[in-house]
Order: C-alpha cells, then sequence, then structure tokens
C-alpha cells in the first residue's frame, strides 16, 4: 500500500500584518501537520497551526548560511519532498508572495522533479503593500503607468542581472527588494542611467508591523536621510511618491486580542 499524498501548499503570509494573509492561507495553516516557515514570519500567523510542527528554514542575510545558499535551498527541498511523502500535510510558508523574489518557483521544480503534487496560494506581495504603507499608488493615471520590481541582490541563479541603465529609462515606478544595503550604488547607477537625483523616492520598513517606519527623500539623499532603516526595506521611485497620501487611520484590526479558534 502506497501513502497518500497530500499536495504540498506553498502559501504566501503577506508583507508582515497577519491579517493581510489570504483566507486560503490561513485554512492551509489551521490544517497543517508540518509548517516550513522563514525567520520572519509572523507569531500570530503560526499560533493558527496549533499542532502542527514548526520548522524554521529561514537563511539569515549575510551569515554563514548565507555564504551557500544553495545549500540551504537544496536542504528546504529535501525537507518538503521527506514531509509530503511520509503522508503530513506541508505548508511551506513564505513571507509575501511566494513567486516575488521568493524562490517560490524553485521549490515548485523540486517538488515537481521529485513528483510530489502542491498548490501555490499567493500572497500580498511587499512590493505593493510596502508602498500602500506610505499611502503610496504604485501606478496613477497621473503620475506613472508602469511599475518595475526589481532587486537589488542577485541571486547567483542564472538570470541576467539587473540592467539599471535600462531601469532608469523605463519611466513609471521602480520599486526595489533587497536593495537597502547596496543602495548608494545601486542610486548611483540609476542616476548615472538618467534618472534625476531629485526625483521623489521612499524608503519604508517593516510595512504592516508595529515597527514599519517610512522616510521620503529624493532619490540622490534617500540613503542618507534614512540610514537609520534596518532590512526588511523596500524602496519606493518615481513621480507617484509625490502623489502620495499617507493613510490617515492604521488599519481596522477586529481579530486583534482575540483567540481564533
Ligand atoms: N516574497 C516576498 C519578498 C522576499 S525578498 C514578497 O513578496 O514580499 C525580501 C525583501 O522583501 C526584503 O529585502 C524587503 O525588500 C522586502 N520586504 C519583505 N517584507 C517587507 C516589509 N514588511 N516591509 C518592507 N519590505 C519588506
Amino acid at each position: 500500500m502506497t501513502t497518500e499524498l497530500h499536495p504540498v501548499q506553498l502559501v504566501g503570509a503577506g508583507p508582515g500584518d497577519p491579517q493581510l494573509i489570504t483566507l486560503a492561507g490561513a485554512a492551509a495553516l489551521r490544517q497543517a501537520d508540518v509548517i516550513l516557515h522563514d525567520r520572519l514570519a509572523s507569531p500570530a500567523l503560526l499560533a493558527l497551526a496549533a499542532d502542527a510542527e514548526l520548522i524554521n528554514v529561514g537563511k539569515t542575510p549575510y551569515s554563514p548560511h548565507h555564504a551557500n545558499p544553495q545549500a540551504a535551498q537544496e536542504r528546504i527541498h529535501q525537507l518538503l519532498i521527506q514531509h509530503a511523502q511520509a503522508g503530513r500535510r506541508v505548508v511551506r510558508l513564505k513571507g509575501g508572495d511566494p513567486f516575488v523574489f521568493g524562490r517560490g518557483g524553485e521549490e515548485a521544480s523540486a517538488l515537481a522533479a521529485a513528483g510530489i503534487p502542491f498548490t501555490i496560494i499567493p500572497g500580498v506581495t511587499s512590493a505593493t503593500a510596502a508602498a500602500a504603507a506610505a499611502g503610496i499608488a504604485v501606478t496613477d493615471r497621473r503620475a506613472a503607468s508602469a511599475v518595475t520590481i526589481l532587486t537589488g541582490s542577485e541571486g547567483g541563479g542564472g538570470a541576467p542581472p539587473v540592467n539599471w541603465k535600462a531601469a532608469a529609462q523605463v519611466g513609471g515606478t521602480l520599486v526595489l527588494l533587497m536593495a537597502w544595503r547596496d543602495f548608494s550604488h545601486i542610486a548611483e547607477q540609476l542616476t548615472a542611467g538618467g534618472l534625476s537625483p531629485s526625483t521623489p523616492a521612499a524608503a519604508i520598513e517593516r510595512a504592516s508591523t508595529p515597527q514599519q517606519q517610512i522616510v521620503r527623500a529624493p532619490l540622490g539623499r534617500l540613503k542618507q536621510a534614512a540610514a537609520t532603516l534596518r532590512a526588511p526595506v523596500t524602496v519606493v521611485i518615481g513621480n507617484t511618491v509625490a502623489l502620495a497620501t499617507e493613510p490617515t487611520a492604521p488599519p481596522p484590526r477586529p481579530l486583534e486580542g482575540r483567540r481564533i479558534v
């Protein structure tokens, strides 16, 4: 007799506020036997899975583990496959959306290669949620007809490197993830590519969490103006930043202080 396999669920957790997971994502957590989660996973989300085994597979940026990210990633693939093959309900919980700079594609490929069924539950990506936290519409008919999402930390996975010169010419809004450490250099490259240093820009740390910080300054001065910010930071650049109207009230938290059964 072969064990019945449950599909592994690749679930987007949203940017930080536990309320920003989808209903499907929350249901998957409640039913999970084992959850492989990232370092910054919200305790409130993990608490949904009262009896599940929790495995932190987070890669601390710039740690020795990070020196060999491929080994760490392959270990995650092995764990996903082993737990699924044991007949357990496996959730892989990833920050934001699993398929936006989340290596969800690699995990999906590994599962497919091993013949493990899987489903993908998208999440609210920080690429738009961080902007929203600062009241920035990433597109706006008055200012931006395009939005380009870029990484400032290229993964060594074979994808062609970001063409910063081309990015400087696209127009519209640029959203940069994993770009804060090297942002001075990136800003220089964008400026060399023709983007004015006076272009409105904003840096948002830990959007949608109680630690959220927002700094707005022109591109050429942003790193200095926001020197105290620490990862995770999302940077938004473009004229739409000048139209931002910061939300005047925090999002409602109807679940706050309530136990979810
Ligand atoms: N899959 C995730 C992105 C993973 S890459 C998503 O869709 O959101 C990690 C980067 O995401 C960080 O370096 C930072 O640029 C951004 N990020 C993640 N959470 C964030 C948050 N709460 N506030 C601001 N930026 C965040």
